[in-house]
């Protein structure tokens, strides 16, 4: 049926984690930094996964998916099939997502949990799917924990926002449909959701922006959403992508992640990172070391 069979992503203490991935998009460097100063300073850790011989990275729509504690989860359901979206490379998707959630072992009846960092199409589409002419729920028994801030930038406040066209119509396709069917679990703030899991309220790229970390015998990863796009972005925290909602928050969000990563031996698993997916930060004297890792 040439179903994508994609190997485990990330480990974490106990927790295997699997990666479905939607669809990649090659960026040139250039997209997120003209500075060939810094690229150069920091060729020894991004090549070749993340800066390839021709100086592109793929920017990559995945989810993650994984069990702990008896619970299946699934981080940011991608954008979904059959939708329309002003962005070529987006409109009326035709990937056989569901089947490669399969293949990694897992039924849609099978998730408990889906965290979705944000409400950008890309990361909740996947919530709902098309049955006849009505969106419903794809995994029908899971919690799907979205911050409440979140549900309101993108429902009743979003008329208090500048107008966003690659979301139209996502709320409506992606997220009512959830909160209809009773399935939405939505948070104020950080807390924990289950053993192993909390979720952190985390803005900047959006108004309720939240990330999810995940601690398994005594190691730990935060799956930071958009919170950055390029590991550059942690090493220069300014650097603009991806349509951030607040440059200034997400940047001091970002200096906030590298002093964490560093103190805490956090793993940094970005939502749009390839192979390996995971980022460490250590300190060498006074400096900051990077270090591309699938390991928490
Ligand atoms: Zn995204």
């Amino acid at each position: 049926m040439g179903v994508l069979r994609i190997g485990p992503a990330l480990t974490i203490g106990q927790v295997t984690v699997e990666r479905v991935e939607e669809l990649r998009i090659p960026n040139p460097i250039g997209h997120f930094t003209q500075d060939a100063a810094l690229v150069e300073a920091n060729r020894h850790w991004l090549a070749p996964h993340w800066l390839d011989d021709a100086g592109v990275m793929d920017l990559v729509f995945q989810s993650f998916v994984f069990e702990i504690e008896g619970r299946v989860v699934l981080v940011d359901p991608c954008t979904g099939n059959g939708r329309p979206n002003v962005m070529p490379m987006f409109d009326q998707l035709d990937v056989p997502f569901v089947e490669r959630i399969e293949a990694a072992g897992w039924r849609p009846q099978d998730v408990d949990i889906v965290v979705c960092t944000h409400l950008h199409h890309d990361h909740c589409g996947w919530n709902t799917c098309l049955r006849g002419d009505k969106w419903v729920p794809t995994f029908p028994k899971a919690r799907y924990v979205m911050q409440q801030a979140e549900v309101d930038r993108w429902g009743r406040e979003r008329h208090l926002h500048k107008p966003f066209d690659m979301n139209d119509g996502v709320f409506e396709r992606s997220v009512q449909p959830v909160l209809e069917a009773g399935l939405a679990e939505l948070v104020a703030g950080s807390r924990a959701i289950a053993p192993g899991l909390a979720v952190e309220l985390a803005p900047g790229h959006t108004a309720g922006h939240q990330m999810l970390s995940v601690t398994s015998a005594a190691r730990r990863a935060l799956f930071t959403g958009d919170a950055f796009h390029h590991p550059l972005q942690l090493v220069d925290p300014a650097i603009p992508f991806g349509w951030p909602e607040d440059q200034v928050v997400i940047a001091d969000l970002r200096r906030r992640l590298v002093e964490r990563a560093a103190n805490e031996d956090l793993l940094l698993v970005a939502a749009h990172l390839d192979a390996p997916h995971g980022i460490k930060v250590s300190r060498a004297g006074d400096r900051l070391a990077f270090t591309a890792s699938a390991c928490a």
